[in-house]
Order: C-alpha cells, then sequence, then structure tokens
C-alpha cells in the first residue's frame, strides 16, 4: 500500500480523474488485486462531466441500456435517454458498492506530472485542501475527459460585461433566470438541450448561431415498471436489449467512415424535424445546414427547433462583432441589450490544457509535440517519450455514433493488462517504440481519408489545427476493443528496475 518517503507518497498508480473513465480504472485495477493506487479529482465527488455539467435540460444522447458499464447494468433507468441527475446517481452508487472510494481524493487538482528517469516514477505534485502534495507513482493514468476544460469565445469586449455570463459546463444556479432578457453564445449539443428549458422561463432570448447543425428527432419515452421489472428479473433481458442498442448504432458506422453519401437519409430526417417544429420558411433556412450530416456531431431533440420559433426566441446569424456593458454587438450594427451572457460554446479538445501539465523523458511537455504535429498516441492509450503513461479517452478514441463506456472498458483492460504484464516481467518502465505509435497513427489517418468528418464539407472541434481528425476512432468500436485486447509488450521499450539493476551488479 502507498507509502511516504522524501515528503512524497509513494503509490503503484494515479489516477486523474474519477469519472467513468477513472472510476472504471480504479474498479478493475481493485479487481485485478493492483490495490496501491490513489484517484485524484479536482471536483467534489465522483461523476465528472455528468457531476459538473447541470445546466437545464442535461441529459444523455446516448440509449440509457448502453451509457452505463457492462460490469454495472442498471435495471432502474427511467427512461430511454438518461438525465444529468440520474447517471451521476449511478456512478456515485457504482463507486460506493465497489469499494474503492477510501483511495479517492477530491477537491484537489493535479497541478503538475514529470516523469522521473532515475526513480522511474511518475512525480505528480497535486493541490487540495491539505496544500501541495507529491506522488511518485509507478503509473500515470490519465482520465480527465476530453470535454472538460470549457472554452470561453474569444470576443471583442467579453470582459467588459457587467451582467451575469457564465460557461453551459459551469452553470451558475444562483441566477434567477424569470423573465430576463438572456443571449445563449453557441448552438452545439449542450446549447440544444438547455435552449428549450430557458425558453420557458426567460422574458427574451437571442440564440447566437455561428453554424446550424443537423438535428434529428430523439425517440423519447419513460422505461414502463413492467420492463424495470423484465429488465430485473429475466435474466439476460437487459443485455440483450443492450446488445440490440449496441448493434443499431454499430450499423451506422459504414455511412460516416466510408459511404457519407448515405447520410441523405439523415438529412431526410433533419429537415422532416425542421419542417415540423419552425413555421416561418426564413428560420427554416436559417438553421439548415449545407454540409454533409455526420460531419459535425448529429444532435437529437424535439424542442430545438419549437424552441427557436417561440416568440420570446431570436436566432441571430449575424457575425458577434463585440460585447459591451450590457449588450451584444452584431457585425451589421445592430446592439442587442441583455441581462444575462450564457456561453455554450464548447471545450478544449484538440489542444487539452492537460497536455501542458505532463512532461516526460527530455523535459519534453505533451504540449509541446502536440502543437508541432497534432494529438497522436499508440493505441489511443500510450505515448512514446512518456513511459507508464496511460491516457483513457486518448488521441483518437472518442466517438460520433455510440457510447463512449465501451471505449473506456476497452481502455480500461488494456491498462489493468500493462499492469499484470509489468508487475509479471518485473518492469519498472513501458514505453511504445516511435515506429509503433507512428504506424499506429499513420494506419488512423488512412482511414480518416473518406470519413464524412473529412470529407463533408464543415469545421468540427474533431478537427485540429492541421485538419487532422485527432479526436474520433475511424471505425466500428469492436475493432478497437480487439486492437486493446491484450497487452503488445513486444511493440514497448522497457526497462527493468534501476535499483534492481544495480543490486544485481
Ligand atoms: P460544441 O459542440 O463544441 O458547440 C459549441 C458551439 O459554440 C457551436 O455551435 C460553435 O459554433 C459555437 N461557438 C464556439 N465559439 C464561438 C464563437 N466565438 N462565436 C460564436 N459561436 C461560437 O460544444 P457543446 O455543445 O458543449 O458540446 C460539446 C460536446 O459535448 C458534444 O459534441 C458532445 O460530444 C458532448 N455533449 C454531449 C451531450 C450528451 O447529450 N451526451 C450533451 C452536451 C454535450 P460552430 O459550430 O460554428 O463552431
Amino acid at each position: 500500500m502507498s507509502s511516504r518517503s522524501a515528503g512524497r507518497t509513494q503509490v503503484d498508480h494515479l489516477i486523474v480523474g474519477a469519472g467513468f473513465a477513472g472510476l472504471a480504472a480504479a474498479i478493475k485495477l481493485d479487481e485485478a488485486a493492483e490495490r496501491d493506487f490513489v484517484v485524484i479529482e479536482k471536483d467534489s465527488d465522483v461523476g465528472g462531466t455528468w457531476h459538473i455539467n447541470t445546466y437545464p435540460g442535461a441529459e444523455c444522447d446516448v440509449p440509457s441500456q448502453l451509457y452505463s458499464y457492462s460490469f454495472a447494468l442498471n435495471p432502474d433507468w427511467s427512461k430511454v435517454y438518461s438525465p444529468q441527475q440520474e447517471i451521476w446517481e449511478y456512478t456515485r452508487k457504482v463507486a460506493e458498492d465497489s469499494g474503492t472510494l477510501d483511495r479517492f481524493v477530491f477537491d484537489t487538482a493535479v497541478l503538475d506530472a514529470t516523469w522521473d528517469d532515475e526513480a522511474q516514477r511518475w512525480v505528480v505534485r497535486t493541490e487540495g485542501p491539505a496544500g501541495v502534495q507529491e506522488y511518485a507513482a509507478r503509473t500515470l493514468i490519465a482520465g480527465a475527459g476530453g470535454l472538460s476544460e470549457p472554452r470561453l469565445p474569444e470576443i471583442e469586449g467579453i470582459e467588459t460585461f457587467q451582467g451575469e455570463i457564465f460557461h453551459s459546463a459551469r452553470w451558475n444556479h444562483d441566477v434567477d433566470l424569470t423573465g430576463k432578457r438572456v443571449a445563449v453564445i453557441g448552438t452545439g449539443a449542450s446549447a440544444v438541450q438547455l435552449v428549450p428549458e430557458l425558453q420557458k422561463v426567460v422574458g427574451h432570448m437571442d440564440v447566437y448561431q455561428r453554424t446550424p447543425n443537423w438535428i434529428i428527432p430523439r425517440n423519447e419515452r419513460s422505461f414502463t415498471t413492467l420492463e424495470k421489472t423484465v429488465f430485473k428479473r429475466v435474466p439476460g433481458a437487459q443485455r440483450a436489449l443492450r446488445a440490440l442498442v449496441y448493434g443499431t448504432l454499430e450499423s451506422r458506422v459504414p455511412a460516416f467512415a466510408k459511404f457519407p453519401q448515405a447520410m441523405r437519409a439523415v438529412e431526410m430526417q433533419g429537415r422532416k424535424n425542421i419542417a415540423r417544429g419552425i413555421t416561418d420558411p426564413e428560420l427554416r433556412k436559417l438553421v439548415t445546414p449545407t454540409y454533409r450530416a455526420g460531419c459535425k456531431r448529429i444532435l437529437i431533440s424535439n424542442k430545438w427547433y419549437p424552441a427557436l420559433d417561440a416568440d420570446n426566441v431570436d436566432l441571430v446569424t449575424d457575425p458577434i462583432a463585440k460585447i459591451t456593458g450590457n449588450a451584444i454587438v452584431t457585425a451589421d450594427g445592430v446592439e442587442r441589450p441583455i441581462d444575462v451572457l450564457v456561453v455554450a460554446t464548447g471545450f478544449y479538445v484538440t489542444e487539452p490544457p492537460i497536455a501542458r501539465h505532463i512532461t516526460g523523458r527530455d523535459a519534453v511537455t505533451l504540449a509541446d509535440l502536440w502543437d508541432e504535429s497534432g494529438m497522436a498516441a499508440y493505441k489511443g492509450t500510450t505515448f512514446h517519450g512518456f513511459p507508464n503513461l496511460f491516457q483513457i479517452v486518448g488521441p483518437n478514441t472518442a466517438l460520433g455514433h455510440s457510447s463512449m463506456i465501451f471505449i473506456i472498458e476497452s481502455q480500461v483492460k488494456y491498462v489493468v493488462e500493462a499492469a499484470k504484464a509489468m508487475r509479471r516481467e518485473g518492469l519498472a518502465a513501458v514505453e511504445p517504440t516511435q515506429a509503433a505509435q507512428d504506424a499506429w497513427t499513420a494506419e488512423i489517418r488512412r482511414r480518416m481519408k473518406p470519413t464524412v468528418w473529412q470529407t463533408g464539407g464543415c469545421a468540427s472541434w474533431y478537427l485540429d489545427k492541421f485538419g487532422n481528425n485527432t479526436t474520433l476512432w475511424p471505425g466500428q468500436t469492436f475493432t478497437f476493443r480487439q486492437h486493446l485486447r491484450t497487452f503488445d509488450l513486444d511493440k514497448y521499450d522497457v526497462e527493468v528496475s534501476h535499483q534492481r539493476e544495480a543490486v544485481n551488479a
């Protein structure tokens, strides 16, 4: 178990983040008898994005039956798409049941993590209620999530705004929006959920759209008591439904990855959704995308278009020129006064700030490398130059079509296999070879070429500044799982313990 020496707490594994990724890593390491770990979480509880994102209307857009761990099915989901609070409560219960919470440290941020070649450990500094602490960890397992650092828009004068301003991912529940003049900047997945809720209470709302999204209907319904009883009592029933949902979502991959023209069917659904929700022909035109569906994330909502069509809402498509003390001014010179500004402008995905704080061999940070050539990893998980670093939801592991929990579980298995292999072989450090990482990256780039994300004619957060899609997995999720089913030591440079070598010498 963890011990202290030279003011540092020695642990085998340091996990960053207590969301779905960090929690799964903790549970699966524990099950594999790798119990000497600590989970550092900057928030006050488990749940990650599902604890932090509390904006009105926050719900999952992947069906609940699949948006849950395979090892902790939940027969009690209230509806097809679970609300945020319910998902957070689920993660809390899974954490409690796992018996691992004694190794979670909350309200504590990772300041930096530096590989110490001599000690063959990651030296990790954290800051929390107990002040600055230092850990020396054999492995560093980063599960901080790709959608955790809010991106504030760079708009002239935004800092001079005198009213309340907050990001969708940092909702200020103390601000009563009843009867207020509100502006929402952004029309992505978060805005599409929160705008219809705000529309019911605000006096007036301006929604600032830069690019419209393809939005298809949400086949929403509650599970009946009978269904929940069947999920609980009939062995295999819930797993069968889960498999059906999984299969249905996977059947959409070829359209994304190989035959983007098949997305016309989605566009038809989107156009129908617009016609159903909006009466004004001019507004219909403004919300209809001109790029191929799937190029940006396809959104699902039955409420977005009716909300935009409501009398107390204006959709503004003129670019924002500046923000003053009490208004937004668009390029056409129109000034729209507001009391509250909600920015639903997304996250730092292709340049995650955490990369600046992780320093590998030769004093190089992940950000230094990624600045030069974009995010890259071996199997989305390990990094040449960064021994014993494992990132869950690393480069090219995100999905536009299915549940990230499937990916997370695949990666966690790989990490646990790595930990076991290191113990079995007496290894102090493992690091993918440059050749293995380059070959993996080249194959991803090759497979990315025909995809809708690369050819669909849009700008999206999937692409980095070089135009490469470094975020999404370009294929079926079972293929990803197949690649990560064992830890392929032959693709790694390995080191035995310096101490052991010294002893043996
Ligand atoms: P997002 O999809 O990145 O959307 C950001 C929005 O802000 C876009 O409409 C963007 O316009 C706009 N924007 C950004 N900067 C702007 C600027 N300077 N001026 C004007 N508009 C600006 O962010 P998000 O909605 O928070 O969603 C991010 C991801 O979180 C989603 O794709 C999804 O993966 C996840 N999410 C999931 C759920 C769920 O139900 N499971 C819910 C919410 C979020 P452009 O399109 O022109 O860039």
